[in-house]
């Protein structure tokens, strides 16, 4: 008989489980039969040796099965998906979405919390009022149809193992592990019906991945996993070494995002990530080049329809549509903190870690599993790398509804910045592609 002893064991003396051997530690972890400190070990061990590729295959096909599979073969057209690995200020999936709806993709998306530093799709989106993300698959099925998108937190049926993994994990330092990453995201996506997957892995210090050897690992092992599913999937390396556009939170991310897709406001990194990784997804789905794709998605997103589609999941999800409507009616956060630059010069570097986790730390993450986030606190970082600024100049807006937070994340977002007195070279956004 199999006993979770003998299994933490084995791994942490850097032996590879059995199919046998995962199936029981997933399964009775997910039932409640194993304790959470024996799970923890585990992931531990997992942290510090690894998994070979069959022992990751084992993982998701493992986890995917703790719940439904979701069979989408009645609704008509290609069924495509994106995920990001996490980082601080992304808000793609909030325009992708929509956009790849608009240009005829099917996108049912099922996307996670904050975790860690990073900030979660869901939590963003639940930021609007009244909007729905625990959805059964039957209504799932419904909006999907309908809008030809829909945004779902993992309900209880989907990878029921993976949402208590990857609560334990925010809490024990056994996120960045690239056996656990791998199958907590491709579980989830392989559970959802798609066709086609395009995988956002984000490389640099505000990603779960610092350096490109492991980002390139990471990608070319969730291709590999998605491809034996017999889906089509294309990973991007992309730059997380600074925020991504100009807000870090939720509500003030939602609003950004809105901004865009009404062409009220133009945020290059993100139109430029969202293009891309957009782009791919429709041509994983038609098949045409990715030049006539951009120009198709180029146009989606210009001529307002991106928007419409997202005002039709808003409002099938049950969202208050007057708030996207006029975003300024949401009540605002009750102290703002400036940051000033300490310099004269350029900002060199940002510390997208320090910064994501001085979001967290006023309420805009959780610091422990179960806390509340508060949807309206946030950051509006007013200067990014390559931008000029005098001594004194504001570079970033702290939002806050605890005074005693504002200081603390006042000074560690001070600590994040770094400057020079030459223009630093460009980052590039899109690092590589792994198709
Ligand atoms: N996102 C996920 O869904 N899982 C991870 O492990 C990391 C990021």
């Amino acid at each position: 008989m199999l006993t979770p002893y003998e299994i933490i064991r084995k791994k942490r003396d850097g032996g590879a489980l059995t199919k046998e051997e995962i199936e029981f530690f997933v399964r009775q972890y997910t039932s409640g039969k194993i304790p959470e400190y024996q799970v923890s070990s585990l992931l531990m061990a997992v942290f510090f040796k690894g998994m070979s590729d069959e022992e990751i295959l084992h993982l998701t096909r493992t986890m995917m099965n703790t719940g439904v599979v979701v069979d989408l073969s009645d609704v008509p057209g290609c069924k495509a998906d994106k995920h990001s690995t996490g980082g601080v200020g992304d808000k793609i999936s909030l325009l992708l979405a929509p956009i790849a709806a608009a240009c005829g993709v099917k996108v049912p998306m099922v996307s996670g919390r904050g975790l860690g530093h990073t900030g979660g799709t869901i939590d963003k989106l639940e930021s609007i009022p009244g909007f729905r993300t625990n959805l059964s698959v039957a209504v799932y099925k419904r909006i999907l149809k309908k809008a030809g998108l829909v945004m779902s937190a993992q309900s209880d049926s989907l990878v029921p193992a993976d949402r208590k993994l990857y609560a334990l994990r925010d809490v024990t330092a056994t996120v960045e592990s690239i056996p656990l990453i791998v199958s907590s995201i491709m579980s989830k996506k392989l559970a959802e019906g798609i066709d086609a997957l395009v995988l956002d892995i984000k490389v640099g210090s505000g990603a779960f991945m610092r350096n490109l050897d492991d980002a390139r690992e990471l990608a070319r092992k969730m291709v590999h996993v998605g491809q034996l599913f017999g889906k089509k999937v294309t990973a991007y390396l992309t730059n997380m070494n600074q925020p991504i556009g100009r807000e870090v939170g939720n509500w003030n991310e939602v609003v950004e995002a809105i901004k865009i897709l009404r062409g009220e406001l133009a945020v290059d990194d993100v139109f430029a990530l969202t293009k891309t990784l957009t782009s791919e997804m429709v041509c994983l789905c038609t098949g045409e080049s990715l030049l006539e794709t951009e120009k198709k998605v180029v146009k989606a997103a210009g001529s307002g329809a991106g928007y419409e589609k997202f005002c039709e999941m808003v409002h099938g999800q049950g969202g208050d549509m007057r708030f996207v409507e006029r975003p300024d009616k949401y009540k605002k956060p009750k102290f703002v903190g400036e940051v000033k630059s300490s310099e004269s010069g350029y900002v060199s570097s940002i510390d997208a870690f320090k910064l994501g986790m001085a979001a967290v730390k006023i309420g805009a993450g959780r610091m422990n599993a179960g806390d509340k986030v508060d949807p309206v606190v946030g950051v509006s970082v007013l200067k990014k790398i390559g931008d000029r600024v005098s001594y004194g100049d504001v570079i970033t807006v702290v939002y806050a509804n605890d005074s005693a937070r504002m200081k603390p994340a006042v000074r560690e977002i001070h600590s994040a910045y770094g400057f020079s007195e030459s223009k630093p070279q460009e980052l590039d956004l899109i690092i590589e592609r792994i198709g």
